[in-house]
């Protein structure tokens, strides 16, 4: 049994039989949820994974608990001076980490970093994009993107090919769903579930911009009836945050 619980942000803990994933921690919920699911973990193995250094991925509290494995992308133990053996692992795409409770698959993303996409020994499968988006800005694309939108496209599809050549099909995918994006913020979300069968889907990076993207994606549910939305994110009142 796998169980997902937003945090905050891109920040999730999943829960497995005998492990609990913490992806991307920047703060806790409000209800100090993460702290909490950390205390009482009993002898679950802690895992941290950071898919890359940006600042709202990233707490250097990661570093905190001696028992935790850090699984974390080179530009993160380069630019946050983590390293081995406090580093569990240092990830590249194309790197695979395996210990007795998991496989990890580290993946391309069309920013910095890593995606990464988990197996546990059951057979489920988890995946988390980090930044891995389409980055389809059509205005002010100079200020956001370095390159131009058919660069970031042909990237995007590509990044999705190298997940396909390990699964087709995800049992729990978190993904971001960015209002800033404007028309275009479930351009990457639909190529990725046309592409890759999904069990549960988890937006993220929503900048607590929850009503834009709860009312862009009820009507994207009706064409993918065997992917499972979850909003619970929704619930965490985050206050929202508007970036240039
Ligand atoms: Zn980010």
């Amino acid at each position: 049994m796998v169980k997902i619980n937003y945090i905050y942000h891109s920040c999730f803990a999943v829960e497995t039989d005998n492990s609990l994933l913490v992806y991307d921690y920047w703060k806790d919920s409000q209800d100090m949820k993460l702290h909490t699911l950390i205390e009482s973990r009993g002898d679950k193995q802690l895992y941290f994974i950071e898919s890359h250094f940006h600042e709202d991925h990233f707490n250097p509290e990661i570093q905190a608990y001696a028992d935790a494995r850090l699984l974390i992308s080179y530009d993160t133990s380069k630019r946050r001076r983590i390293k081995p053996p406090v580093a569990t692992a240092v990830l590249r795409p194309a790197d695979i980490y395996e210990d007795e409770y998991l496989k990890l698959y580290a993946l391309r993303s069309t920013d910095v970093g890593i995606a990464s996409l988990v197996s546990l020994s059951d057979g489920t499968t988890i995946y988390h994009a980090g930044d891995n988006n389409n980055w389809y800005f059509p205005e002010n694309e100079e200020e956001h993107i370095r390159c131009s939108l058919d660069e970031m496209e042909g990237m995007f599809l590509s990044n999705l090919k190298e997940v396909r050549t390990i699964t087709k099909a995800v049992d729990y995918v978190m993904f971001p769903v960015d209002p800033r994006l404007g028309n275009e913020m479930l351009r990457g979300v639909c190529q990725w579930l046309q592409q890759i069968q999904t069990g549960h889907f988890y937006p993220m990076h929503c900048w607590g911009r929850w009503d834009e993207v709860v009312s862009e994606l009820e009507p994207v549910k009706d064409l993918f009836p065997e992917t499972e939305f979850d909003y619970s994110g929704a619930q965490c009142k985050e206050e929202p945050v508007f970036l240039e």
